[in-house]
């Protein structure tokens, strides 16, 4: 048996952008050679791995004139690092599978990592910076060329093809199709030839110029569906498949040729930080997951194989057919391809996390082996085949063999060679075809660029920078281009799909090079951020417009272009877009971020978030309205405690049903996978195929069941315990900066058996002085959560208390936390909760958290569905024991206001004595009185005191 040929991995590096230069961020990566080492910046730590082959494209580049980024020259990079720029890469990788695809072996090359982290840029390429597959389609036809040049030009014909495929959410969509079935292409598995995309266009190129447009134009396609549907093409895989043949015209006697065919799989995949983070929130919902199945499903195949590779004897099955994407590619995954995977890195110390686990899956993927076979002459396998047949007849009797065998091949070799010719001459059909149909819509394209450079028009300005400027409006001299919904009967010039969007939406009119907008009443049209009222406004070079929930253009106005404000025109991309609307809203995002706290810098890195999600819930609400859900969202900045960091803020997303007024509080990937989910569905009912009348309320990404709320917390500084004394007092509960009740707790140190230590005993803490004499020894403590008083009554039908131990986990709660029982109906629940926590040796870590750190005890409570939420809640009648317990609430309520009484009145007192005859004074004592009197406090001593000083109202 072979031993099989290893996948080859090549790793890259991008440069810091704009965000991260803002922000200072440390440079995680270094490499030398072939060794890339990640660098955890906050532990100091390293780790290293080798690759096949490692770019520098980090630093030490020089911009071109025309844009394109070359070497500044050797060595120019942090540590003498050298630049590697496309041409590097294409050199090693792309001409690799080129000269692999010349001699007939099928390959591929896949990109793996991070949204944002350079895959496409790798792959496709921006502006003069073309990517591995401009560059290979070039490099191919310039190959045909010259062969056709030379003097063997006759006995050669050459076949290309392209095919150009995007899986999203399982789906399998034809990028050169204008439509496409719902539910996607199906793929199937023919044993014979392999891996079959049913119906997939097989598109017939004769020229580089032919593919780009083809590229060109399928971009154009994804960028309407993906904006449309507001979708994040961050989440699809996109296939490029080329078709490389090669015949030698009569190879073998006249008519009979010999075919040499080879295909390249060219695939950019969906960022690889989804599939983690979406499975980490646990979602009830698990279509969110699936929309990243295919990948989660590649990380298994390649595990898979990699163990395969390593224990050869081992029958490990490779689970290629659980998703689309590795159906896909099941060839090129440890089968009769050549693989290449290059993974993109970040620079940046704040993905550490994600680069370490890309690195961690390209270690993997090295250890795949494939068995590349040269892709046989047809003929030659029909004859392989025809001779193993004879041999299995004559075996059985010897019927079939002697003569008949050469008259069998004969014909056969005949069959074949008719079959070749056919297959040719259908082959410049094809390819006649295909360009004169390309030429109808290459017509267009050309004088499109042409149109560019001197009429006004917007590009639009999409999340994925691939997607982003490839669809262009034009605004022509003298006329007036309406917008509107494209489900509408008016006579709009320019029909946009999408939420929001309205009959005649707006219109924007050119008079010789002047452009107006005009907007309609209640139709949404923010420019530049701020949100435009009913009608006409100026509309210049660089302006950002943005329409509906999904749109957003960058005005291209040509006359305009020469003359830039100070400073040049800024680069407007979606994070520009965003940022801009979310600082009309209020935010403030221009903010230096070297001149800040560290506390400043968590609250920028918030706003960060909010300016992220808030356009989600802009578009979430829109499309509940649509969708007719009695559903609202909220973005929210709220405490939440963490397994890592403590209590941190976050931003969630509060959602909440009209009619009953019941919420839930959702983190940010969870809101987002939802709004992925809505959106899907609001498509659904678009096209008809989803009635949510009789949908299931278990696949309403718009509801949740209802479950308990965390309704406030309170903090208990340890402190007392690391001293083995008691804790014993009534905490507030915050709830989001707001008091919201009180709880009682008490905590002290026990004995083993958990009796408690009464003053006069001998206990086992006597010896302890200082917090460290606690070390090596065993602490037990009593936590005692008696009662609550006053909590919100929305969530009051079921309430628990919850806390966690520092380094003494419940060993009954899978997370290790202690709860109350739940108590039921009830704003003053008694929990008379009394449980034992036990430190069996308590070390360094346990003294340092009892002397600084602190117990956060969680409030938990159930909302009432039925109460409606604006209504007044009924009251019940109370148990006696609710009595009693707001009996002995309001006694303690006017013990202490009883007390406070009295300090006032001897501050009064000190007052009088100090201030005879002061009119001031006697002001200050009748506002105190008023204070007082408010607070139903009774008064009349206070105004005898005030009276005292000067009588009220009177003179001097
Ligand atoms: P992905 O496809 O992985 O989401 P992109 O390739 O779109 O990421 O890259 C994100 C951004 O980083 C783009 O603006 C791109 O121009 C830039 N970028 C990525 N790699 C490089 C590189 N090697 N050199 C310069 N810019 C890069
Ligand atoms: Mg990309």
């Amino acid at each position: 048996m072979s031993e099989g040929e290893s996948v080859r991995v090549a790793v890259r590096v991008r440069p810091f952008n704009a965000r991260e230069k803002e922000r200072n961020a440390k440079l995680c990566i270094r490499m030398e050679d072939k060794t890339t080492t990640i660098i955890n910046v906050e532990e100091d730590k390293e780790k290293k791995f080798t690759f096949d082959f490692s770019y520098w494209s980090h630093d030490g580049a020089n911009e071109r004139p025309d844009g394109y980024n070359e070497p500044a020259g050797e060595g120019m990079g942090t540590d003498g690092a050298t630049y590697a720029d496309q041409d590097a890469v294409f050199k090693d990788l792309g001409q690799g599978v080129l000269n692999n695809a010349y001699e007939g072996f099928n390959s591929c090359l896949f990109a793996y990592g991070q949204t944002g982290s350079g895959k496409s840029y790798s792959m496709v390429g921006y502006g003069t910076n073309k990517g591995i597959v401009p560059v290979s389609c070039d490099a191919i036809f310039k190959k045909i060329d010259e062969m056709k040049a030379s003097p063997d030009a006759g006995k050669f014909q050459y076949q290309v093809t392209i095919q150009m495929l995007e899986i999203y959410n399982e789906q399998v969509r034809d990028l050169f199709a204008k439509t496409n079935p719902t539910g996607g292409l199906k793929v199937r598995m023919n044993p014979k030839s392999g891996v079959e995309v049913v119906g997939l266009t097989e598109w017939p190129v004769g020229s580089y110029r032919e593919i780009d447009e083809r590229i060109e134009t399928a971009t154009k396609n994804r960028t309407v569906a993906a904006t449309q549907m507001n979708a994040t093409s961050s989440r699809a895989h996109t296939v490029v498949t080329i078709a490389y043949t090669q015949l030698e015209l009569n190879a073998k006697g006249p008519g009979k040729h010999s075919e040499k065919k080879a295909k390249i799989n060219l695939v950019d995949l969906a960022g690889s930080e989804r599939a983690e983070s979406t499975g980490a929130t646990g979602d009830r919902l698990k279509e969110g997951a699936a929309i990243n199945l295919s990948l989660t499903m590649l990380g298994n195949v390649i595990t898979a194989l990699a163990e395969k590779s390593n224990n050869p004897n081992k029958k490990v099955l490779v689970p290629y057919r659980d998703s689309k994407l590795t159906c896909i590619l099941q060839d090129a995954l440890g089968g009769n391809a050549k693989t290449i995977m290059i993974c993109a890195l970040s620079p940046a110390d704040i993905n550490y996390e994600e680069t370490l686990s890309t690195l961690r899956y390209a270690d993997r993927a090295k250890q795949i082996k494939n068995k590349p076979k040269v892709n046989l002459d047809p003929t030659e396998v029909l004859i392989q085949q025809l001779k193993e047949e004879n041999e299995r007849l004559k075996k059985m009797g010897g019927a079939g063999g002697g003569a008949d065998e050469e008259e069998v091949r004969k014909q056969m070799e005949k069959e074949i060679a008719d079959k070749l010719e056919q297959m040719n001459k259908g082959w410049e059909e094809k390819l006649k075809e295909a360009q004169e149909r390309a030429a109808a819509e290459g017509a267009d394209g050309g004088n499109e660029n042409k149109r560019k450079e001197t009429e006004a028009h917007i590009l639009n300005v999409h999340e994925d920078p691939v997607l982003s400027k490839a669809i262009v409006y034009f605004f022509p001299d003298g006329k007036e281009t309406a917008f509107g919904n494209r489900n509408s009967a008016g006579g709009e010039d320019i029909l946009l799909g999408g939420l929001s969007i309205r009959p005649d939406h707006c219109r924007v009119k050119n008079e010789g090079g002047k452009l107006s907008l005009s907007v309609r009443e209640q139709c949404k049209v923010l420019v530049n951020g701020q949100e435009m009222p009913a009608g006409t406004t100026e509309l210049n070079h660089n302006d950002r417009l943005s329409l509906g929930t999904n749109y957003y253009f960058v005005v291209v106005n040509p006359p305009q272009v020469a003359s830039p404000p100070e400073g040049g025109w800024p680069d407007v991309d979606w994070d520009f877009v965003n940022r801009e609307i979310a600082k009309a809203q209020g935010l403030s995002v221009d903010v230096n971020w070297s001149a800040m706290t560290e506390e400043e810098k968590r609250r920028a890195l918030l706003n960060d978030e909010l300016v992220q999600v808030m356009p989600r819930v802009t578009e979430a609400n829109a499309l509940a309205l649509e969708m007719k859900r009695g559903i609202s969202f909220e973005t929210k900045i709220t405490p939440v405690m963490t397994k890592h960091q403590g209590m941190i803020s976050q931003v969630m997303v509060k959602v909440r049903k009209t009619d009953t007024g019941i919420e839930w509080l959702w983190d940010k990937v969870k809101f987002i996978n939802r709004v992925y989910i809505m959106r899907e569905h609001y498509e659904k009912m678009q096209e008809g195929t989803l009635d949510l009348s009789t949908m299931a309320q278990e696949e309403d990404p718009f509801w949740d069941p209802n479950d308990f709320m965390n309704m406030g917390y309170s903090t208990v500084f340890l402190k007392p315990i690391a001293y083995c004394m008691n804790i014993d007092d009534d905490y507030s509960i915050y709830h989001e900066t707001q008091q919201d009740g009180v709880v009682k707790i008490k905590i002290e140190p026990c004995r083993p058996d958990g009796t408690r230590i009464s003053e006069e005993d001998e206990g086992p803490y006597d010896d302890i002085d200082n917090p460290k004499d606690l070390i090596g020894k065993r602490l037990d403590v009593l936590v005692n959560i008696q009662y609550a008083r006053g909590l919100n009554n929305k969530y009051s039908k079921e309430v628990y208390c919850e806390f966690e131990m520092f380094k003494a986990p419940n060993p009954q709660h899978e997370e290790g936390k202690f709860q109350t029982a739940t108590m039921s109906g009830t704003t003053n629940p008694n929990f008379n909760y009394s449980q034992q926590v036990t430190w069996q040796s308590v070390d360094a870590d346990v003294v340092q958290h009892l002397e600084t750190g602190s117990v956060y005890f969680h409030m938990w409570g159930l909302q009432d569905d039925h109460s409606g939420g604006s209504a007044p809640t009924k009251r019940k009648l109370l148990t006696a024991q609710e009595a009693e317990a707001i009996q002995h609430d309001l006694k303690k309520k006017d013990e202490a206001l009883e007390k406070e009484k009295q300090r006032l009145y001897s501050l009064c007192d000190q007052c009088v004595a100090g201030a005879q005859g002061n009119e001031a004074t006697s002001g200050f004592l009748c506002a105190i009185a008023d204070t007082l009197a408010d607070a139903g406090v009774d008064v009349t001593r206070l105004l005898e005191l005030a009276n005292n000083v000067q009588p009220m109202g009177g003179g001097g």
